[in-house]
């Protein structure tokens, strides 16, 4: 179904428009009035942020990589020049969001500085998801004249050691901080991403501190989704559920601090523990105590996001592999208002399991992904690396 703002309705899109994302966030922040602003930020089903892999092409091969297709070149399969100007047309069409040029290695595209420039100019807040190692002084530079308002760097430990190891190719994380410094040099706002998994996980307080030492302006950490190369090895790489309670509640308290804006991704029940602290500690949520967290919620894949794939195919987010629809076969606003796996995802009473009748589920929701990875297709499933048992069960099995 359609998602028509009123033509009055002050759109959360066009207030991020007024200055940098950091600039945004930080004003909704000092607003006296958080929840208004978070009420906007939070409007149903309304499209915030897309993911768009560029090409499949990349310098690196991680070992949790969730490429399906990877190539050491741009593909023959990668949109066009022209095909890529008109799907920003289409995406700008339903919303003037974020959108995120991602990879693959996004730098491997030689147009991607003028498809950046182009997305600004019809509206688009530009960002780049890149590995960082090809961004030298004369790269950053070119960033920056293409109007990306933010870079995000992939570090996957906190040391070279662990870094390298994952992905890859020694020297990497020495050039990843490279290219981080040269983008900071010129001023850009930068964010590190990092996937938390076996290997990394003990040096996740070491890379929080990296984090504010380097000066970035944020620090997502992601929980692997075993999808893509991390099919391989998500047996091994895959945190416990316990562990996975234990680290969220870490990063609660680090979030709390407010040093750094700070973000669990594709963790959707941090923000069932992040309710539950904050009600133990008596405090209301809103974006002032608890920041970004308190404007957002767990899984948005085809409710506030999804991913493009270098192909063109559309999906709710890059983790979940069901197709929603093809940007060459079908307008984009079409498939995002009227897909079967977006309705599917829209509606909370189709969530399964402990999931289905859990207290927090407006909230939480669970990883659809790693359901889907779970039971093999069913991801509307419960997510299956939560330890919670809802209220609704625990009376049932107490008989009450
Ligand atoms: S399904 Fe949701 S939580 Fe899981 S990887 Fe995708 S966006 Fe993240
Ligand atoms: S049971 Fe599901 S909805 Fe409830 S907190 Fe866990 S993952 Fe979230």
């Amino acid at each position: 179904m359609p998602h028509p703002s009123k033509p009055n309705d002050s759109n959360p899109s066009d207030e991020k428009r007024k200055g940098t994302i950091k600039q945004v966030y930080q004003s909704i922040k000092d607003k006296d009035d958080g929840h208004s602003h978070a009420r906007k930020f939070m409007m149903k089903d309304q499209l915030r942020l897309v993911f768009w892999e560029t090409t499949a092409g990349c310098n690196l091969e991680c070992v949790h990589c969730r490429r399906l297709d990877v190539a050491h070149e741009m593909m023959k399969s990668d949109l066009t020049t022209e095909q890529s100007k008109q799907l920003m047309d289409n995406i700008a069409a339903e919303s003037k969001c974020i959108l995120v040029l991602s990879g693959g290695e996004p730098l491997f595209r030689p147009d991607i500085y003028e498809l950046a420039e182009y997305g600004h100019s019809i509206g688009l807040t530009m960002a780049l998801a890149t590995n960082g190692t090809l961004v030298t002084h004369e790269v950053a530079q070119k960033i920056v004249d293409a109007k990306i308002q933010r870079v995000s760097i992939s570090l996957d430990g906190a040391s070279a050691q662990t870094h390298d190891k994952f992905r890859n190719l020694p020297g990497s994380f020495e050039s990843a901080m490279r290219g981080l410094k040269n983008l900071q040099a010129l001023g850009m706002e930068t964010q590190i991403n990092s996937t938390i998994a076996k290997h990394n996980v003990h040096e996740v307080k070491q890379l929080y501190q990296n984090a504010i030492d380097l000066g970035v302006e944020a620090l997502h950490i992601f929980m692997l989704v075993p999808v893509g190369c991390g099919v391989k090895i998500a047996d091994d790489a895959m945190l416990e559920a316990e562990k996975y309670e234990e680290v969220l509640n870490w990063f609660y308290e680090i979030s709390r601090e407010g040093k750094i804006q700070t973000k669990a991704t594709c963790a959707p029940h941090y923000f069932r523990i992040m309710r539950q602290r904050a009600k133990k500690e008596g405090i209301t949520i809103s974006p002032k105590t608890h920041g970004m967290a308190a404007m957002t919620k767990g899984c948005l894949a085809g409710q506030s996001i999804c991913f493009i794939s270098h192909k063109g195919e559309v999906f709710p987010c890059g983790y979940l592999p069901v197709e929603a629809g093809h940007v060459l076969k079908q307008p984009f606003t079409e498939i995002w208002n009227k897909s079967q796996v977006f309705t599917d995802l829209r509606d909370q009473d189709k969530l399964g399991g402990k999931c289905g009748v859990c207290e927090y589920k407006k909230v939480c929701e669970g990883c659809r992904a790693r359901a889907f990875f779970d039971t093999q297709g069913d991801y509307m499933a419960e997510e299956p690396y939560c330890i919670y048992e809802p209220t609704s069960i625990k009376q049932a099995l107490d008989g009450k």
